[in-house]
């Protein structure tokens, strides 16, 4: 008898380039503009881009760092909007995943500039808009932003503040280029923090109510690469082929993440990040150990294929999974051991991203 079909739904357009010196390939034969973060492009490369683009550079803004808020996005638009009026006009973005995501919201022009902060609090497009094209270069290796078609924007006008997730259907970029030799100035901190967040990408990917074979082996392969590769980036030992090898992992998780979107630990993490001030990567981290409990103890299905993140088939996942997030620096916490925990616990198991993990009793939006 033949097995039945399993139908992925699978959908990412969008084209990717990898490789050292990708950056370097970059041709261009419309108008641009860039939105480029400061911190993360060197002098060089700033050059290149702009002597490459020549007279298509039609505007280039910078990011200064901080959160990707609403309003950040709103003068962003203020300052490109105007050089983009030929609909033609490529919207490039090299940065980490707050610049990626600004450019998310950018490349929809609306013809009234007045609505965006309202579009995007509604998550509607109004009816008269420009999409242009999208072509995003990541600088850190954790994001997945790249092939993605969300963008997460922070309402910090709202009390209390809160996280808008900006996805519309066709919110994919045309291109991903992702260039390894970009994250080499990323310092150390950072990249740890970047490295945890591909590490819960795919984790999430795993324990997720939309994860199928496709996305399973995308994200077992981009685990077990940051599990083996992060110690050796921070004890500074091969420091070139960590960060290619990283790189890789980020998007490979990125892929499995643009499938299945994230889940629980991820809805955990943006009250920490709100009130602690805790790096993205970092605020999920702490949550995977619980979460993969949580997760093992739902479905064997998904216990068996946790299993194969580390070698060590005989002591518990989480349990490794502990030992190793406290060898780079992360202090894992619990809910369960509290009435107020197990509470908030229960509120993020049916948010909208706690509802794609598969233990959560409510259906994934
Ligand atoms: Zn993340």
């Amino acid at each position: 008898m033949a097995a039945q079909a399993l139908h992925l739904g699978w959908h990412n357009p969008v084209h990717i380039t990898w490789g050292c010196g990708a950056l370097y390939g970059l041709q261009l034969d419309q108008p641009a503009v860039v939105l480029a973060d400061r911190a993360a492009l060197s002098v060089e490369n700033a050059d290149f881009l702009r002597q490459s683009l020549g007279t298509h550079c039609a505007g280039w803004a910078w990011y200064e760092g901080g959160l990707a808020s609403v309003e950040m996005a709103r003068q962003l638009c203020q300052t490109l909007w105007p050089a983009m009026q030929d609909p033609s006009t490529t919207v490039i973005a090299l940065g980490g995943g707050s610049t990626l995501d600004l450019a998310k919201a950018l490349r929809f022009r609306l013809a009234d500039a007045s609505l965006c902060a309202k579009t995007w609090r509604n998550k509607q497009l109004p009816a008269i808009y420009e999409r242009h094209p999208l072509w995003l270069l990541p600088t850190t290796a954790g994001t997945g932003s790249e092939v993605t078609r969300w963008a997460t924007l922070w309402d910090t006008q709202a009390r209390p503040a809160v996280k808008l997730s900006w996805a519309p259907m066709d919110g994919f970029a045309e291109r991903a280029i992702v260039d390894p030799d970009l994250t080499l100035r990323c310092p150390l901190p950072q990249s740890r923090d970047c490295a945890l967040d591909t590490l819960a990408h795919a984790l999430e990917s795993v324990w997720n109510k939309k994860s199928n074979p496709i996305t399973q082996a995308l994200a077992l392969e981009a685990a077990r690469t940051v599990i083996a590769q992060l110690p050796l980036l921070l004890d500074g030992h091969g420091a070139d082929a960590t960060r290619i090898a990283l790189a890789r992992a980020s998007l490979l998780a990125g892929l499995a993440m643009s499938q299945t979107q994230t889940a629980l630990a991820h809805a955990l993490s943006y009250d920490l990040t709100l009130h602690e001030n805790m790096p993205h990567g970092h605020a999920c981290a702490v949550w995977l150990p619980m979460v993969w409990e949580l997760a093992e103890q739902s479905s064997p299905a998904c216990a068996a294929m946790l299993q194969r993140v580390f070698d060590d088939a005989q002591t518990p996942g989480a349990q490794q999974l502990t030992q190793w997030l406290g060898s780079v620096g992360v202090s894992p916490r619990d809910l369960r051991n509290s009435v107020s925990g197990r509470e908030h616990l229960s509120l993020e198991l049916g948010s909208a991203r706690g509802r794609n993990f598969i233990g959560s009793p409510i259906d994934a939006p």
